[in-house]
């Protein structure tokens, strides 16, 4: 099953996906966390998508499409996977489709909905393990010790993407960049739309029923 997650950031995407590509056995790739890795390794890749990133703004398509086209052609993504981030442009979306074009276009186009101000208060409160990766809430979904992954230990921070200036640039983006695909996947008849201001567990439980039905 071949699955992108579209939303605006903070709606809750990278942890659907995560929960997703456990229950399905499918790998769970996250452009968002692959430039993370690559800015920690220091890479050419990292160095270039840092500036972009701080600042609120897209990684370029020329930077973005090939690396995720690459990682998609890997063994393990035989059986399908969960694309989390991308496509976040028409371009990127249309490169996807023409690049599967003999294999079967995605299965489902998951638009994870929650409306703006929901989002500024969730952004605003999101921490992240530097180390593991795992994501936290401050209100919804807190460490179990206060600043200290439950994971790994690690303390955990707030992502300089996270800041409130940058969460309204970002918004700003989405709403300019990214929101035309759900038009584009609607037009494809793959879109499928779920209230993500619900719980975490309710917002899985409909995306998981929607998939199967
Ligand atoms: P995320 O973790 O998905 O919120 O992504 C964090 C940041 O990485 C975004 O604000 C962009 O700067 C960059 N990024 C992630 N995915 C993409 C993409 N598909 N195209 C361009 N930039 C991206």
């Amino acid at each position: 099953m071949k699955i992108i997650m579209l939303g605006a950031p903070g709606a809750g995407k990278g942890t659907q996906a995560k929960m997703l590509a456990d229950k399905f056995g499918i790998p769970h790739i996250s452009t968002g966390d692959i430039f993370r890795m690559n800015i920690k390794e220091g890479t050419e890749l990292g160095k270039k998508a840092k500036a972009y990133m701080d600042a609120g703004g897209l990684v370029p398509d020329e930077l973005t499409v090939d690396l995720v086209l690459d990682r998609i052609s890997k063994d393990d993504c035989v059986k399908g996977y969960i694309l989390d981030g991308f496509p976040r442009t028409l371009n990127q979306a249309e490169k996807l489709t023409e690049a599967l074009a003999e294999s079967g276009n995605i299965d489902f186009a998951v638009n994870v909905d929650v409306p703006d101000d929901a989002i500024v208060v969730r952004m605003s409160g999101r921490r992240v393990c530097p180390s593991c990766g795992a994501s936290y809430h401050i209100v919804n979904i807190p460490t179990k010790v206060e600043g200290i992954c439950d994971r790994c230990g690690s303390e955990v921070i707030q992502r300089a993407d996270d800041s409130a200036e940058t969460v309204q640039k970002r918004l700003a983006v989405y709403h300019e960049q990214t929101q035309p695909l759900i038009d584009y996947y609607k037009g494809l008849g793959l879109e499928v739309e779920i209230d993500g201001t619900q719980e975490m567990e309710k917002v899985f439980q409909d995306i998981v029923e929607r998939l199967e039905a």
